[in-house]
């Protein structure tokens, strides 16, 4: 008799025993679960002040060692905390306190081989890796797929950009995160192509909060991944498509042991202040390497968004050196075609010209290659070391600050070693390196010291390509602080004071928004280096109001604060340069947008307000706000309004 009761009590208790860790930031609001059942599955479940935020959800690996997915055992699990303090430029913040609890859990395969996932959770982000160590002589993994899900409330709606179909679009250059949102949508809806969704993620879980699902710390030594269409609440992470980098490269990543994968993370509040402010794609992860070089983050001109490939040539720069001169901006990007309509000889004595105007160059390549059907050059120069060190020591020979790169094949791990070899090739040259048609950054601004920005958006370029973006670009202004810019740098090539989007401000699509508008996207947009879509005759034509502002405008930020605003609808942010505050708001719904603004930066003080007037022209005048009164402002729709102090 004695002995039944100690059996049944083993059975009640031992699937109870140590199957379930928990860890919750250092405030106690953010709460992560970890547990593994009986049949050997792991998954983690994710709470923010006692909310449901993500069901229990899938967690492993599945690789050509071993099976980490299922058959698991707990073998043990450690608490710990991590505290830093960092600098960083080229991001939202300069000064970061980052402080989380970890929890690390190590769980064995059927076959005694041990999976380690940590956890670290600050007040409002979660991320987490898997590590493999090295055991017995296997000295590299190759991971075939994660088991890695986000499964959420059923009230869940989704702010999303599909993933596209491989080698579509462009001269077959797809995917390259230029594919269009959906707001508040159901979990439900499928993706456009079939394929699921590009990170980040953005969900808000009904009245719980907001959840933003993104990745960082992703190198040369895994694929860029992104988020599976929906199944039943469960979105999974899912690797390359085979058909990306025209059919080169594997799909399954690997790396040497011991080793990890990158930080999937989650941010997540009760409002959006911590999905716009975070700094969580950053603070995981480390510089690669240290620089010798001293990089000058600014403001720059390029023909190409106006005037398109046509100015690709020298008198046309010339112009464009001269109105980057006259607006006091540090560059002129050169976009592609120089090379056949300019060449490298005529590009000296263009590049000697700019230099007597204190204008530095930035020059456009195509990254390909053999995984596209570009044709305007150059091509084929850094798609391999050769030929790319050796441009490179001609570029920095001339004086040559950064060069933009276009044109990416996808995310597989191949991609990401080529974007990985132009960032270490460039550092040796002095150059900075900005990317377009590529992939979304994942923490690069502090991995790398001369990265200064991607496209991986529908960037200004569609406002001249299709009327159906101008009528879309307040909508869309609306998502990227919330979203894509708000995991990494964004080199949109904005703010437009041509009302028509063609050379002679005369013709092609009309710009639905204002002045002011445009002015605010300077703010709202974040990238350390931003090549404005100004033009020649603006130094004509534009309101003397916005060219003073735009000669003004930092590119730098110490401190960026959430204001007020939804996804898609409108956004009030502040952002802080040296002792300067400046906020920007602008309104996408078809409603003026009357707004009661809490600007604790600015209380009391006299601020510069730049909004447009009743006969519907730019002004900019001296406002006292109150000390006590929140500052009401109506902003009408397309409308915008900065505020400086
Ligand atoms: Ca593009």
């Amino acid at each position: 008799m004695k002995k039944i009761a100690f059996l049944l009590i083993c059975a009640v208790a031992l699937p109870l025993m140590a199957q379930e860790a928990q860890v919750s930031g250092p405030d106690g609001k953010l709460q992560v679960t970890v547990s593994c059942d009986d049949a050997g599955k792991a998954s983690y479940s994710v709470t923010y002040d006692g909310q449901e935020i993500v069901q229990a959800s899938p967690l492993g690996l599945n690789t050509d060692m071993g099976d980490f997915t299922q058959g698991l055992k707990w073998v043990e699990h450690r608490n710990g905390e991590v505290k830093k303090s960092y600098t960083q430029t080229r991001i939202k913040a300069s000064a970061i306190n980052y402080e989380a609890r970890t929890l690390t859990v190590t769980l064995a395969n059927g076959r005694q081989q041990n999976m380690s996932v940590e956890f670290r959770v600050s007040n409002n982000d979660v991320a987490f890796r898997y590590l493999l160590p090295k055991k017995g002589e296997t000295g590299s993994v190759r991971v075939m797929n994660e088991a890695t899900g986000f499964r959420f409330p059923e009230q869940t709606t989704t702010f999303l950009t599909p993933q596209s179909d491989a080698m579509i679009g462009w001269k077959r250059t797809k995917p390259s995160y230029e594919e269009e949102y959906r707001a508040d949508a159901p979990m439900s809806e499928r993706s456009q192509y079939g394929h699921g969704y590009t990170f980040p993620c953005l969900f808000k879980v009904g009245e719980a909060g907001w959840v933003l699902v993104s990745e960082t710390g992703v190198d040369s030594r895994y694929c860029g991944s992104r988020l599976s269409d929906c199944n039943d609440g469960l979105y999974t992470l899912e690797f390359p498509m085979p058909g990306e980098n025209n059919g080169n490269g594997t799909v399954e990543p690997a790396f040497a042991l011991p080793g990890s994968t990158p930080w999937r993370t989650l941010t997540v509040g009760s409002t959006l202040k911590p999905i716009v402010e975070t700094t969580v794609t950053w603070d995981v992860v480390e510089p690669l390497y240290e620089t010798q070089h001293d990089y000058k983050f600014g403001r720059g001109t390029w023909s190409w968004i106006l005037w398109q490939d046509g100015s690709i040539n020298y008198d046309d720069q010339v112009k464009y050196v001269d109105l980057a001169s006259a607006m006091g901006y540090e560059y002129v990007l050169i976009d592609n075609w120089w090379h056949r309509n300019i060449g490298h000889e005529r590009m000296e004595q263009l590049i000697d010209y700019a230099q007597s105007k204190k204008v530095d160059i930035f020059l456009w390549y195509s990254s390909s290659g053999w995984w596209n059907d570009i044709v305007q050059g150059p091509i084929n120069i850094m798609s391999d070391p050769i030929s790319r060190k050796r441009e490179m020591r001609w570029l920095q020979a001339q004086g040559v600050k950064g060069i933009k790169v276009d044109f990416f094949g996808g995310d597989k791990q191949e991609t990401m070693r080529l974007y990985e070899a132009i960032l270490s090739d460039a550092d040796d040259h002095s150059l900075m390196v900005i990317f377009h048609g590529c992939t979304l950054p994942r923490g690069w601004e502090r991995m790398y010291p001369n990265y200064v920005g991607s496209e991986a958006i529908l960037a200004s370029e569609n406002l001249i390509f299709g009327q159906k973006h101008c009528d879309k670009e307040a909508f869309n202004a609306c998502l990227h602080p919330f979203i894509r810019n708000t995991v990494g740098c964004m080199e949109f090539g904005g703010v437009f004071l041509n009302k028509r989007m063609n050379r002679g401000n005369d013709g092609g699509n009309y710009r639905r928004t204002t002045d002011i508008f445009q002015l605010a996207t300077a703010i709202l947009f974040q990238n350390p280096i931003q090549n404005f879509a100004l033009a020649p005759n603006n130094l004509q034509d534009a309101p003397q109001v916005c060219l003073d502002f735009m000669k003004q405008v930092p590119t730098t930020w110490d401190e960026t604060r959430f204001i007020d605003g939804y996804p898609g609808r409108y956004v009030v942010l502040a952002r802080r340069h040296g002792d300067t505050w400046y906020v920007a708001a602008i309104n996408a719904t078809s409603e003026p947008l009357k707004l009661k603004l809490e600007l604790p930066m600015m209380m009391g003080e006299e601020v510069t307000l730049y909004s447009m007037d009743k006969k519907g022209a730019p002004q900019a005048k001296a406002v006292k706000l109150s000390t006590k009164k929140p500052l009401s402002l109506t902003i009408p729709t397309g409308d915008g309004v900065v505020l400086t102090k």
